[in-house]
């Protein structure tokens, strides 16, 4: 499968205060590959270097060392190639409320030199549910709506590469399902997408693969899966017939947390007991178990672990 992206021992360094010469190590020699009609996330708490790391991608931050390269061209020696090649949905909705979603869509390609026989507005269009909308004033869209014309505007070059950062940030639940089932429409028919998000449920959805940035640094590249895989607290809480709070629970490499007078938590690292076990003990200590939920954790949990310090 083709590379979409590859980047080896990307570093930025701002320059902070001149007077004091403090430099910002904003990202730290980081290599990795985005492959060909992936969804891929790019995580990492404020400040991590996530938008740095973008704007390097979309030309508007200068690499300090290292290699970037995008559909096959180098970015040192082909940025104009580079920048034919990505789709960058900023974070901030920018759009002309004057304008129609066709009518932008159309400046947008005379922006990219795209001939009118070549333009695939109406196309692009229906692949973010606008068609209808399609004539309306900008302005008079709502907010979800907005950032599907703004991934529409970044697709009509017709890049292989979408990057969107946050793009859900601010927009309520329902348009944001909205937003991304028209995102894995366009991974459908074969776009590689890069992402970033606050929202770390969306992530472990959306993402086949993940990259999580602290402080500059790459502090896990792995699938999804695997990620969530390393999570290695579980949790169970168990509803119970009412009993003596003051119980006293104890089993080796086990935490009662008794939460009231017919609630217990029970946390353990996976595969050190086996739930049976935990049952049994529950009934020899005459408690009547009603209800139980388990969490096996989720990509927060395994973000917390990675980036905390
Ligand atoms: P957020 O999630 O808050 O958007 P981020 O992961 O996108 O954060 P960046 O915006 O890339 O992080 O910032 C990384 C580091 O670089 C931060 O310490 C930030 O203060 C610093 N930084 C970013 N842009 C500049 C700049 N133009 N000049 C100096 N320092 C900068």
């Amino acid at each position: 499968m083709k590379t979409a992206l590859s980047v080896e021992n990307l570093s930025k360094v701002y320059l902070g205060d001149k007077k004091k010469a403090t430099k910002i190590n904003a990202l730290n020699n980081i290599t990795l590959e985005v492959k060909q009609g992936e969804i891929f996330g790019l995580l990492g708490p404020n400040g991590a270097g996530k938008t740095t790391f973008l704007s390097i991608l979309a030309g508007t931050v200068i690499k300090t060392n290292g290699k970037v390269n995008v559909w096959g061209f180098d970015l040192d020696k082909n940025p104009r190639q580079v920048r034919a090649s990505i789709g960058i949905v900023p974070q901030e909705v920018n759009l002309d409320a004057f304008f129609s979603p066709k009518k932008l869509l159309d400046l947008q390609a005379g922006l990219y030199g795209i001939k009118n026989s070549q333009k695939i507005t109406d196309t692009i269009l229906k692949l973010v549910s606008l068609d209808e909308q399609a004539d309306s004033y900008s302005r008079n869209l709502s907010g979800g709506m907005k950032r599907r014309l703004l991934i529409a505007k970044a697709m009509v070059h017709q890049p292989p590469i979408l990057v969107l950062d946050e793009p859900t940030a601010g927009v309520d639940v329902e348009l944001r399902k909205n937003l991304w089932k028209n995102v894995k429409e366009l991974n459908k028919i074969g776009v590689t997408i890069i992402l970033t998000t606050h929202y770390l449920f969306e992530a472990q959805e959306m993402c086949d693969r993940i990259a999580i940035i602290n402080k500059g640094n790459l502090v896990a590249l792995d699938t999804t899966k695997k990620l969530l895989d390393r999570i290695k607290i579980k949790k169970i809480l168990f509803k119970l017939k009412k009993f003596e709070t003051n119980i006293i629970l104890k089993l080796p490499n086990v935490k009662f947390f008794v939460e009231s007078n017919d609630t217990i938590v029970v946390s353990y690292e996976k595969d050190t007991i086996n739930f049976e076990e935990l049952t049994n003990y529950l009934k020899e200590k005459n408690l009547k178990i009603l209800d139980i939920s388990i969490d096996e954790g989720d990509l927060e949990d395994v973000f917390i672990q990675l980036t905390k310090n």
